[in-house]
């Protein structure tokens, strides 16, 4: 069907909606996401002492992305990375508490034109409404933090109230025959394995044996527990969608970075581009889409607005960095192309006014094709490049790439970097002197 033929039979079905109830005539769109989850610390990417059935389940429903990254280690950039299929320079939050442009649509935004309502219940402060704008074309935004509960702060909001919060919002909503005829965009995210890592009673993965307890064991120990913990909750909210969501819908389930824990001498996110921070768990399902595949392809956030626009029929806005992967679980169309990921500092300390922040270049940036990587850091004004198929984890950095491209892999990094607009960043928001000791106390701020 033509673009304009796919608009003509949604304006129409739109118009019926609104007259007369039309169970399932579009699909609803569930995006849940995990913040800071490494893809391997899951039962379905080979973690053997993961318990996420909630998740596992996902993938033998659906569609699995064995190869996926995100554009940069830090939650607020990267989200608005989903939401507009841009790399963080091109949409503007470079930085946590840095405001993504104003004039880029958003996913929300082309679905609520499209006649969806849209609701997010979000549980890490970097996604506050006034910090990088997330909220944008969502008719509920749930940042409700639980204070009280929070030994660390009010950084991070726990799995139950997450799930809670998100259940009784649907509940509500299933009894509202109005509400119910229009499709929805839900997202849930969930934070718990983000740092501080908590120890879930009734969570933990058995102890490692003895002589397999390497520096940092009880921290990582602690991170499956968060994971398992998650998954859980997860669960419980699969559930209540079952019940309150009826009728075709596509999920998504994504994290927006991973988590180094002690590789290249780094624990933690963001600031380096190597693959513990960059690799990320993808997984699709819905109508249509083949169980229980697993796809090898590159692909990462800056294709997930596409593919959900080309699977709700949709059309994408122009100048998108990603691509759709439709039809789902086939090699995507067009070969092999670029990724690239960006390490930063956290500094958000010029939020403190609402001036704008000069134009810095990034910590590190990095590019990968075909097996290959190629990595720029700024500070030590160092190129290295690793060769992925020997060297997956990065381990031994190479002066010269393994493989001979045209034009050369740094020269397309230097390339992709110099062409980008690099907007003068606007603060989100005026941060409080709390604000501030909080995000000290997480190292947020350097
Ligand atoms: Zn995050």
């Amino acid at each position: 069907m033509t673009v304009a033929g796919r608009r003509l039979l949604l304006a129409t079905t739109l118009a019926a909606a609104i007259c007369a109830p039309l169970p399932g005539a579009e699909p609803h769109f569930v995006l849940l996401s995990v913040d800071t989850l490494r893809a391997d610390a899951l039962g379905t990417y080979g973690a053997k002492s993961a318990k996420t059935p909630t998740i596992d389940a996902l993938a033998t429903a659906g569609v699995l992305f064995e190869d996926a990254q995100t554009t940069i280690g830090k939650t607020g950039p990267a989200f608005a990375s989903m939401f507009t299929s841009l790399y963080p320079p091109t949409h503007g939050a470079r930085r946590n508490a840095q405001r993504m442009r104003g004039d880029i649509p958003v996913l929300a935004e082309i679905l609520g034109e499209a006649g969806y309502e849209s609701a997010a219940f979000i549980s890490n402060w970097t996604l506050r409404a006034d910090l990088v704008g997330l909220n944008r074309g969502f008719d509920h935004y749930d940042e409700e933090f639980n204070q009280a509960r929070n030994a660390v702060g009010v950084m991070e909001r726990h799995a139950d109230d997450v799930a809670r919060a998100a259940e009784g919002w649907l509940r509500l909503r299933a009894g509202d025959e109005e509400r119910n005829r229009r499709p929805l965009f839900l997202w849930v995210h969930f934070s718990d394995p983000h740092d501080p890592y908590l120890e879930r009673t009734g969570f933990t993965p058995p102890r490692p044996p003895q002589d397999q307890r390497t520096g940092g064991w009880q921290r990582r120990w602690r991170y499956q527990s968060e994971v398992n913990y998650v998954d859980h909750w997860l669960g419980r909210l699969s559930e209540a969608i079952e019940e309150f969501l009826p009728g075709p819908r596509y999920t998504v389930f994504v994290s927006d970075h991973g988590e180094s824990m002690g590789e290249h001498g780094y624990w933690g996110h963001g600031k380096n581009v190597h693959w513990p921070n960059a690799r990320i768990p993808m997984i699709l399902t819905g109508p249509g889409i083949p169980e229980g595949r697993r796809v090898e392809a590159a692909v990462g956030v800056i294709d997930v607005l596409p593919t959900v626009l080309d699977l709700l029929e949709l059309e994408h806005p122009a100048g998108v960095e990603g691509r759709s992967l439709v039809p789902i679980g086939d090699e995507p169309e067009g070969g092999a192309r670029p990724r690239y990921v960006i390490g930063d500092k956290h500094s958000a300390l010029f939020a403190r006014s609402r001036r704008s922040a000069p134009y810095e270049n990034p910590l590190q940036i990095s590019m990968e094709l075909e097996g290959a990587k190629v990595l720029h850091d700024f500070s030590k004004s160092r190129t290295v490049y690793f060769d992925l198929t020997v060297d997956p984890h990065e381990e031994r950095p190479l002066p010269a790439p393994p493989v001979d491209m045209v034009p050369p892999l740094g020269r397309r990094l230097v390339n992709w970097y110099r062409d980008l607009p690099k907007y003068e960043a606007k603060s989100g928001t005026v941060l409080s002197e709390e604000d501030i000791r909080q995000l000290k106390s997480l190292g947020y701020i350097d």
